[in-house]
């Protein structure tokens, strides 16, 4: 990897189970509000927290994450970390990673209210809100978590909260993969680039 001057960089975790326009605005978003030089998406190699369903393989989000970013610029970059890294993927251990790649630069876990609210049941909850501050956007639709209960179980996590407005989408990936499944449009929610991937791989039949 190029040497890099130490900058501000958020770390947008998920399933990406596809990826879709919503995951795109908010790290986008991220990056205007907090000044950003770069976005890494992180698709979960195993979602520890989703094995109540099947997944789709890590490899496969990997590239559907990358079709995706394609459009998007240099800023917004796909890693691989969680993918390569084996055992359950845990948010603490991909931000040390990152800390031993690039020392001194600056880092926000960007995420959705509903992910914030489940932070607590996290591995290492604590480690994670050491290492990096959090970006929370707003999330239509499902339930607002709030940050009462977060606050109660994270210690100190209110001064590392910072809150980014974006344009509320009221999309979700299961609602993509039902729309698949049932042979209902998916444009724009599910950018093009990644319906055709999706379409070419056979995923949500
Ligand atoms: P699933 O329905 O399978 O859980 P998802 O749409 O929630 O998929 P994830 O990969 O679980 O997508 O989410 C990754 C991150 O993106 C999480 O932090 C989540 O809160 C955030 N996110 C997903 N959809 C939205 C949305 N519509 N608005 C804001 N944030 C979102
Ligand atoms: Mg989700």
């Amino acid at each position: 990897m190029a040497d890099r001057v130490p900058g501000r960089v958020g770390v947008m975790g998920g399933t990406f189970d596809p990826p879709h326009l919503a995951h795109l605005v908010a790290g986008a978003a991220a990056r205007a509000v907090l000044g950003l030089d770069r976005v890494i998406f992180v698709p979960a190699g195993d979602p520890w927290r989703k094995r109540w369903r099947p997944v789709t393989p890590p490899a496969y989000r990997l590239r559907l994450v990358e079709a995706a970013l394609e459009p998007l610029g240099s800023w917004a970059e796909a890693s691989a970390l969680e993918v390569e890294r084996p055992g359950p993927s845990y948010t603490w251990e991909t931000l040390a990673e990152l800390e031993r790649e690039n020392p001194g630069e600056e880092r926000w876990v960007v995420l959705g209210a509903d992910a914030l609210a489940d932070l607590p049941d996290w591995h290492r909850p604590r480690e994670i809100v050491a290492r990096a501050r959090i970006a929370v956007v707003e999330r239509p639709g499902l339930e607002e978590g709030g940050t009462g209960a977060v606050q109660g179980a994270v210690p100190g996590i209110e001064a590392r909260l910072d809150r980014v407005p974006m344009p509320a989408l009221r999309v979700s990936a299961s609602d993509l993969r039902r729309r698949v499944r049932g042979g209902l449009p998916t444009s724009p929610l599910l950018p093009q680039r990644v319906r055709r991937l999706v379409d070419e791989l056979g995923l949500y039949r």
